[in-house]
């Protein structure tokens, strides 16, 4: 059947005008139902319940009371409009042999009228002992002769929005289920294989279940009709983000094949060799940066694996062919770390690097974008800064993003629009190399990076000594002060981490873009621990220092100046000292697993012996006292992650990538394994075969939704 609507391009994104008159009233209604995700008429077909309402049988009143929702029917014996406590309509029910009571607090006067004795009433609801007897409060009413008949199937209960009845948007339900065609995007055969039940078949189902359903099934979502519809979701997000993957192999990038000269020279100059790890994935990127399309790599690796070592292999392969490669990180902090490292193994290579960020004064910031613009720069540095509107590369061949999951989908498309003038063939962009140390559990980087190329580094340079963790009550800071004097009378330094305070339930993501009174916190926490180490020399650096001042007490930190660092959580990423082997962190019990992974890594990174202190404060909620048993129990970044994901689900792990988030509704990550690695298979099938199937299902599935892949 051709579709009525004009093709996926031309189609505004939202509201759409549905065709079929009498199923959207108006654009109230229009701005209602989008509010649900419902912008399309099939739509309204994958509006899956929540629940049911088993109105299909009556239960007698003397079994009533089990606690669950249950039917009943029974006659109005009287009925009265009480005043006291409350006015409260009050009606006396009989079935014959047993007696309810119903109780309304609001009302109108015609469920009065309509509730008058003699009536029969169909009632829904839950039955509890009440003062009288057993009743029922705001039951469900309807006035029914003898003999009505019942529901045929399970009542569904949708997902709604205010001022969207349930008996409204079940009629539009219906409705679309009565007249669109349901027909099946996979073939039989392939059903057959993967034992999946038909499309139809699985949507009837699940809105108009028989009574005889294994309810269990459907309420836990393992009912075949459900992995049908989760299988097809995950099919769809697999489809979009395989067809965006294969759809970049046909763009341009600049060639740059390794030439051994850069690359070569710092591997030589450092004082170690690169672990087997960093070796693989130096290979891979190396191989990409030598295609002619754009390179979209994610490098994954634990904290302290080594993973700027690969970056700057990176960059010199693009500078060896006369490219220019930006840097980017998402905090000064962090920026600035890597242009020390970077400048202090580049520069002896005749490489010029050169810094940018927000905060540079405007003469600074025009320099080094002049110097950008006229090619002079090798290699750039910064925050987001360096994508803003007035830095134009000459010829950007590579842009590198540190901790990628903090930036949104704007920031990175203004990146990959940032081709210079000469950046070979018409439309060519340049290569990206994503990195981050927040390791993501494989289902999940199957499903949300299925349109990246993935890259790990499991192992860590070696002589590393695992951290120490230690939960302790914050009633024993005492001990905790102690073990800072003892330490860095050894020579090592310690940070002081202060709480990460959340405002609004939502804790700040960003380190320059902490909170006031986090920022308290720390002014306060920097001034006792001042007074407690008269001898010691405490620094602090909080998000709102100038960078300036940032720069210079990491400095004095790096030089030993600062022994010992008062943090907000600005140096949870990136942050580099291998003599500071101590680290407290109080309010443990406040910050998420990522997070405290991240911190406890700036500890461990050289060859001493390191511990990290979590001071957590009582009463423990059961999520806090997971997230701690979890930290203290593993120092393995995608042990911690998997536990990270039981516990909270995906959103810190996606963090502002937003492209694939929005694509799930029903299938879940954890326990559909199975299904993301089907879907994958299945699509890649799909598409070889150029099956007229895949833009069906994308637009059945994805519709509108299909722009958040352009990322
Ligand atoms: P991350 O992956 O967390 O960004 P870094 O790149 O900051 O890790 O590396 C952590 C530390 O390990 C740095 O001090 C770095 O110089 C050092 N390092 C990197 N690679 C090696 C190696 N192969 N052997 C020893 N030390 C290494
Ligand atoms: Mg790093």
């Amino acid at each position: 059947m051709a579709d009525p609507r004009p093709p996926r391009e031309a189609r505004p994104a939202a509201p759409f005008a549905p065709s079929g008159g009498d199923l959207v009233a108006g654009p109230a209604m229009r701005d209602k139902l989008a509010k649900l995700g419902i912008h399309a008429r099939f739509d309204l077909v994958l509006h899956l319940p929540l629940r049911y309402e088993d109105e299909t049988r009556l239960t007698p009143l003397a079994e009533a009371g089990t606690g669950e929702p249950v039917l009943v029917e029974a006659e109005v014996v009287e009925s009265e409009v009480k005043y006291r406590p409350r006015r409260t309509l009050v009606v006396k029910c009989s079935d014959g042999r047993s007696e309810l009571w119903l109780r309304f607090l609001n009302f109108y006067p015609s469920q009065v009228k309509q509730m008058a004795p003699g009536r029969r009433l169909r009632l829904f609801g839950e039955v509890r002992p009440g003062f009288f007897g057993a009743e029922m409060v705001h039951p469900k009413v309807r006035v029914v002769d003898e003999g009505a008949p019942l529901a045929a199937s399970l009542t569904p209960v949708y997902p709604t929005t205010a001022g969207l009845s349930q008996a409204n948007l079940r009629g539009f339900i219906e409705h679309a289920l009565d007249t669109l065609l349901m027909d099946d995007t996979l073939e039989p055969e392939l059903l057959a294989r993967l034992a999946l039940r038909g499309f139809r078949e699985s949507v009837l189902m699940l809105h108009r279940p028989p009574p005889d359903v294994d309810g269990a099934s459907l309420a836990d979502r393992t009912h075949p009709a459900w992995r049908r519809l989760k299988f097809d979701e995950l099919l769809a997000q697999q489809l979009a983000m395989r067809i965006a993957y294969r759809e970049r192999r046909g763009r341009s990038a600049p060639r740059m094949p390794d030439r051994h000269a850069l690359t070569n020279a710092l591997v030589k100059s450092l004082p170690f060799p690169l672990t087997r790890a960093q070796k693989k994935a130096w290979a891979t990127i190396a191989h990409d940066l030598g295609q002619a399309h754009p390179m979209r790599r994610l490098l994954q690796g634990d904290v302290g694996s080594g993973k700027t070592l690969v970056a700057a292999l990176a960059a010199l392969q693009a500078i060896e062919n006369d490219w220019q490669v930006a840097l980017m990180a998402p905090t000064e902090i962090l920026a600035e770390q890597h242009y020390l490292k970077l400048e202090h193994w580049l520069a002896p290579l005749g490489v010029k690097v050169s810094w940018l960020a927000g905060s540079l004064k405007a003469r600074a910031k025009k320099a080094a974008a002049e110097a950008i613009a006229r090619g002079e720069t090798q290699l750039a540095i910064g925050t987001h800064a360096l994508f803003q509107g007035e830095v134009a590369f000459a010829r950007l061949g590579l842009a590198i993003v540190d901790e990628q999951h903090r930036f949104g989908v704007a920031q990175r498309l203004a990146l990959a629009s940032k081709g210079g003038p000469e950046s070979g063939p018409a439309g060519a962009e340049p290569h990206q190399l994503m990195m981050s140390a927040t390791p993501i559990p494989r289902t999940l980087s199957m499903s949300y990076y299925a349109d990246l190329d993935v890259s790990v580094i499991d192992e860590l340079p070696p002589g590393r000594t695992p951290v120490v963790t230690k939960l302790v009550d914050e009633s024993r800071r005492e001990e905790v002060i102690r073990r800072i004097r003892e330490s860095c009378a050894e020579g090592t330094q310690a940070y002081w981490v202060c709480p990460l305070i959340e405002e609004r339930g939502s804790p700040s993501r960003w380190g320059d873009a902490e909170n006031a009174l986090q920022l308290k916190t720390a002014l306060e926490t920097f001034e006792t621990l001042k007074a407690t180490f008269p001898d010691l020399a405490v620094g602090l650096v909080h998000g709102r220092l100038k960078p300036e001042e940032k720069a210079k007490v990491m400095e004095d930190f790096k030089a030993r100046r600062v022994q010992l660092l008062v943090a907000t959580t600005v140096i949870e990423v990136g942050v580099d000292v291998p003599n500071a082997t101590l680290m407290v962190i109080e309010h443990a019990e406040r910050m998420g697993l990522a997070q405290l992974h991240q911190l406890r890594g700036r500890v461990g990174r050289g060859s001493q012996k390191s511990l990290a202190i979590l001071l957590y404060h009582r009463p423990l909620s059961d999520l806090a006292r997971e997230r701690l048993r979890t930290i203290y129990e593993s120092t393995d970044g995608f042990e911690i992650a998997r536990r990270d994901l039981q516990l909270r689900g995906p959103g810190e792990y996606l963090g502002a990538r937003q492209s694939g988030a929005p694509l799930l509704r029903f299938a879940d990550l954890e326990r559909d394994t199975d299904l993301i690695e089907l879907a994958r298979d299945v699509a890649d099938a799909m598409i070889s075969e150029r099956s007229h199937a895949v833009e069906r299902h994308l637009d059945r599935w994805l519709g509108h939704r299909q722009f958040y892949l352009k990322a």
